[in-house]
């Protein structure tokens, strides 16, 4: 078998004179946790939909765990749960019977689906809403259960799209921690997120997709490195209105209320560096605080999208 779960070759997609994907490729090793970020248009949808048969490709080949998506589509298909971004289902459909059905299409007895279905629906904490139509779950449970969904005929690569979507940040945290349950258990994951913090929470890999190409590919604490700054916000114990001639080597601003706020670049300046150029500056300091670069910013510069990724 192949050593990747996922295993996109050169793919291309056009729709009528719209060129989506451009030759991507992709290889995601089986148990790693794949973030896919992109601003709007950016051709995620698409290869999403390409993997999972909703959409055909033009030309290059995608397998899942080395079993081609087009030739042997039902068996590819059967190792692949989708979490769509938007919900794919019958709105009046009680949360229970979204399962039981989705397990009838997975060619699962009726035991096992009944099994499972009490499974995930105790897993999500869903049990008490189990009567419910989909229509009238919060948003939040209805995301929970778009992924039991997902994982109901235990796929052993997940895309969840959109997980998180206009769910409230305590509800955010329980979904992580179910999908970094889900990596522990050996689940390979492919991740599409508008928080950009969430891929750098939880993935292991990114890739990030613009305009139909992928320009950035691997492990995310090296991407990580290519953001060379670090913040510091100086709280000066008396006003500071100008930046002395002494800091002027240092990227610096003065905000509103009135603190200092240095970007480093940490291949050449240090904090300490800086302390010293203060004192020597006769600025006593009050406080300090520092913060690393964020991958939003390095998606933001390679990508020169404005907001966050989606
Ligand atoms: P993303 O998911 O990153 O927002 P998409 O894959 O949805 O990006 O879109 C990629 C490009 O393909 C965009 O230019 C979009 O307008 C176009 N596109 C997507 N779906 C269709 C479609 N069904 N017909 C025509 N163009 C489409």
């Amino acid at each position: 078998m192949s050593e990747y779960a996922l295993e996109i070759r050169n793919l291309k997609k056009t729709y009528d004179n719209n060129v989506a994907l451009k030759g991507i490729d992709l290889l995601i090793k089986k148990g790693e946790f794949y973030g896919f970020l992109g601003p709007n248009g950016a051709g995620k949808t698409t290869t999403i939909n390409i993997i999972t048969g909703l959409t055909n490709k033009t030309s290059g080949s995608v397998k899942v765990f080395g079993i081609d998506v087009v030739d042997d589509y039902r068996r590819a298909r059967r190792l692949v749960g989708l979490s769509p971004q938007e919900p794919n289902l019958d709105f009046f459909f009680p949360a229970d019977t979204v399962l039981n059905l989705q397990g009838g299409y997975f060619g699962m007895s009726s035991s096992e689906r009944k099994t499972r279905t009490e499974e995930l629906l105790e897993y999500f904490g869903l049990t008490e809403h189990r009567k419910k139509p989909f229509r009238k779950l919060s948003g939040g449970l209805k995301r929970r259960l778009l992924i039991a969904r997902a994982m109901m005929h235990k796929p052993k690569l997940l895309i969840l799209d959109e997980p998180t979507a206009g769910v409230d940040v305590e509800l955010r945290k329980k979904i992580w921690d179910s999908m970094l349950e889900l990596r522990e258990n050996g689940t390979t994951i492919l991740l599409t997120t508008h928080y950009i913090e969430e891929a750098e929470e939880l993935c292991d890999k990114i890739a990030i997709i613009n305009n139909g190409k992928i320009i950035r590919d691997g492990d995310k604490n090296k991407l990580m490195e290519e953001i060379q700054y670090q913040e510091i916000e100086v709280t000066p114990a008396s006003p500071v209105t100008e930046i002395p001639e002494s800091l002027k080597e240092y990227k610096c601003r003065i905000t509103k209320s009135k603190k200092l706020v240095f970007s480093l670049d940490k291949k050449k300046q240090s904090i300490s560096r800086l302390l010293e150029a203060l004192v020597n500056s006769s600025i006593e300091v009050a406080d300090l605080k520092t913060k690393s670069g964020k991958l939003e910013d390095l998606f933001l510069r390679l990508t020169g999208s404005t907001a966050t990724a989606s």
